[in-house]
């Protein structure tokens, strides 16, 4: 098979590239015979930081055929690369390390504590063994994902329970991911000094400039709020609706806010059918959040949050190549000219 080769302009910084995929590395030395599959604009392949694959509904089991299916909708999306923060169960070996599926980090099943959450989904520990339990998940996949907040009136997980699963997790070498949709659950989070906080809905603004010197990253999967708090909106009698209406009207100023004050922001669709990361970007540049920002959300940002490069001399061999510059045209996002994974093109 001839050697792949890409060639145009690179993003983040619009520099001019003409790369080789060696294999699964990029390098600029010119092989001889290569086939030039893709010429234009070039991200290093985007990224969906929170997306569950792989069953059908909440609560519901993991699937093989479900997941398969998920991950190549990602796949023809653009996406090269996502993180799971919480599956429905640990998932097979060969999630993120098949020719038809992205790169692949995840949580296992999330931590959540009793009598919150989908019924069947998660591991639920007594608050005391909640550390070591998120430990043992991040020494072995790298990430933990812990529930820190429900529902109104929920009791959120004690700052001095979540600190200790920060401790243990990075003993551990992981990094712990955490769902807040309440104020009290954010503010926990940020004081526990957690790695990324997902959703973040009610989160007090005043906190992000913490979040920023923290290393605090937001996940603010605000498309789908937006779209929960435009149903929730039109239901005068629909449940918690006193809550979610305030804080995902907020959601968006909230959002760009982050980005303002310096956050690691990233794109995550949260929600079924998979590969709707464009829709995510779209959301957050609705929310004036600028294209390159929001772009960098959803790939070079987040790359390199979850440890991966971009488009440089010995980077993993991924890229989306698009006709044109798709910050200044969002649309294209969707229409990819070409997805290379792993050193190989998949569309
Ligand atoms: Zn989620």
């Amino acid at each position: 098979m001839a050697v792949l080769r890409i060639r145009g302009v690179a993003l983040s910084d619009g520099e001019p590239v003409d790369l080789y995929a060696d294999g699964d590395r990029w390098t600029a030395d010119p092989v001889p015979g290569a086939e030039l599959v893709a010429e234009g604009w070039i991200l290093p392949g985007l990224v969906d930081a929170h997306t569950h694959p792989g069953a059908e509904a909440p609560g519901r089991p993991l699937d093989d055929d479900i997941l398969r299916s998920d991950l190549r909708a990602h796949l023809d999306s653009g996406v090269t690369l996502i993180r799971s923060p919480g599956l429905a169960g640990d998932p097979p070996a060969w999630f993120g390390g098949e020719d038809d599926s992205p790169r692949a980090v995840h949580a296992g099943p999330w931590i959540v504590q009793q009598g919150q959450f989908f019924e069947g989904w998660g591991r639920r520990p007594e608050p005391v063994d909640l550390p070591a339990v998120a430990a043992e998940q991040a020494g072995r996949t790298g990430w933990a994902k812990v529930v820190v907040d429900w529902k109104p009136g929920d009791d959120v997980i004690p700052v001095g329970v979540l600190r200790e699963a920060v401790a243990r997790v990075h003993a551990a070498g992981g990094r712990l991911a955490v769902h807040s949709q309440h104020a009290a659950g954010g503010e926990a989070a940020v004081e526990a000094g957690v790695d990324s906080i997902e959703h973040g809905m009610g989160l007090d603004p005043a906190l992000l400039p913490l979040l920023a010197e923290r290393g605090i990253a937001l996940t603010p999967t605000l498309a789908v709020i937006t779209e929960s708090l435009q149903r929730i909106a039109a239901d005068p009698e629909a449940a918690g609706r006193s809550w979610y209406v305030p804080g995902a009207s907020a959601h968006g100023r909230l959002t760009a806010a982050a980005v303002e004050a310096g956050v690691t922001v990233l794109a995550g669709t949260d929600t079924r059918p998979h590969g709707g990361i464009a829709r995510e970007v779209r959301a957050m540049v609705a929310a004036r959040v600028s294209p390159h920002e929001a772009i960098a959300a959803a790939s070079w940002t987040a790359r390199a949050y979850l440890g991966l490069p971009g488009l440089v001399e010995g980077a993993p061999a991924d890229a989306v190549v698009y006709d044109a510059d798709p910050r200044a045209d969002l649309n294209l996002l969707g229409k990819p000219r070409a997805v290379i994974l792993r050193g190989k093109r998949i569309q």
